[in-house]
């Protein structure tokens, strides 16, 4: 098989980097490990910024989100019982999307198979060569060993695919960072409890209420790094998240029958530069940020942005600038969202082990942040996103 640019993994940044060259006239071959049931169905994100969200509509990948969708415009920071707002929509003019990552990713199938161009499940890459100079993808699909030839191939396969991998020790730098706890996460068949999200920053840990549709809450809970999913039955999470989401005004958890339910070690990981040769790094295969700041989905929106632009300029004109500029310009808004997520996650959660020093700054900044608008507006920028033109 021989196509322009060999795109493996069907997540959001693989398969939205396809659409956007295929609009190029640029061909592409997507090779994606899982089955379209498995892609189409995985509970991942919820949170689009407005700057996704314009693009995916700028592409013709918006109809049925702007139908569905859930309009936020602010959020609440709650800690010693009392819930704060954070006006999002009137600190910065900008709104906030709910829209599941699964219901995304039926879209951007639909849209690729309505093109015609390859999209093959189950074809896991098994190696990556040549990427100096003539790039080849090694495959299994149904079965059979196959090579897919690319002039440039697209390293869109997640934290746990082969393109990082791939790349030999020496070339790129890896900064990683774990943190001491992990998120227990649920999806509970059951009416959001509150119309925007809560962030709380309890005693016993954080907590996150969250939704993805009027009858879909999504929840979640700090729990400890070995904590294990047979330890947390139903009526231990309800009581736990009742205690951690309580507030001296009252408030009602609706519970309902769990639909998912997983635990997520968080950690902030960068590969610079996103690039070795031909190969280009987009999405987690190059970075990761805790999910706190509901950045990584739309850190991979931007990045294929960037790539799909420069691959578009590389084919019309010959021109290099742009896929040289490729790592660099991404890693400007990488590392601004990092410290962000970092920085909400340090703020929010307890941090096991820490003296009352650190309890007492933290809600020291979180009373900040709620009283001053000179730091809620800071606050607010980031959280609903930077614009996709200004990386820094
Ligand atoms: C369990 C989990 C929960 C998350 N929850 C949240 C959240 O609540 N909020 C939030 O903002 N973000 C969350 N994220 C992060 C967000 O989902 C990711 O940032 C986003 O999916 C990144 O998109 P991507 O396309 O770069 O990678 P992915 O979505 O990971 O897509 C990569 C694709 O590549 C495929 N692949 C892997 N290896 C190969 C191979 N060898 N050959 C072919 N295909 C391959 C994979 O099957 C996958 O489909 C979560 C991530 C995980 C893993």
């Amino acid at each position: 098989m021989r196509t322009q640019v060999g795109i493996l993994g069907a997540g959001p940044a693989g398969l939205l980097l396809a659409h956007l060259l295929h609009l190029r006239g640029i061909d592409s071959v997507v090779l994606e490990r899982q089955t379209r049931e498995y892609i189409e169905k995985r509970v991942r994100a919820g949170l689009l910024e407005q700057g996704t969200v314009d693009l995916l509509a700028s592409v013709g990948l918006a109809d049925r989100l702007l139908r569905q969708r859930l309009v936020h415009h602010g959020l609440e920071l709650l800690f010693d019982g009392v819930g704060h707002r954070i006006p999002m929509t009137e600190l910065t003019g900008r709104e906030l999307t709910i829209y599941a990552q699964h219901e995304l990713i039926k879209d951007l199938v639909a849209a690729r198979l309505g093109t015609g161009r390859p999209l093959l499940f189950e074809a896991p890459a098994t190696d990556l060569a040549d990427l100096g100079s003539t790039p080849v993808i090694k495959f299994v699909h149904n079965g059979q060993p196959g090579e897919l030839h690319c002039d440039l191939i697209a390293g869109c396969d997640g934290f746990h695919g082969i393109s990082r991998l791939s790349i030999p020790d020496g070339a790129v730098t890896a900064y990683d960072l774990e943190y001491p706890f992990a998120w227990l996460g649920i999806l509970a068949q059951a009416p959001p409890s509150a119309e925007e999200l809560i962030y709380s920053a309890h005693d016993d840990g954080f907590s996150l209420h969250s939704m993805r549709s009027p009858d879909i809450t999504r929840l979640y809970l700090q729990v400890g790094l070995e904590e294990k999913l047979e330890e947390w039955p139903d009526d231990r999470i309800w009581a736990e998240l009742r205690t951690r989401l309580a507030r001296r005004d009252g408030f009602e958890l609706a519970d309902g029958p769990i639909l998912d339910r997983g635990i997520t070690a968080l950690r902030s990981h960068v590969v610079d530069p996103m690039r070795y040769g031909k190969l280009f790094l987009a999405g987690d295969s190059a970075h990761i940020v805790p999910p706190t700041g509901a950045k990584g989905l739309n850190l991979a929106v931007a990045d294929v942005s960037v790539l799909a632009a420069a691959i578009g300029e590389w084919y019309r004109t010959g021109s290099e600038t742009g896929l040289d500029a490729y790592s660099a310009t991404c890693l400007r808004r990488v590392w601004r969202v990092q410290h962000f997520s970092w920085w909400m996650t340090t703020t929010l959660h307890r941090i096991p082990g820490s003296d009352p020093f650190t309890r007492a700054l933290q809600l020291s900044q979180l009373r900040y942040l709620t009283t001053s608008s000179a730091a809620a507006t800071s606050f607010a920028e980031m959280y609903v996103g930077l614009p996709l033109s200004k990386g820094d």
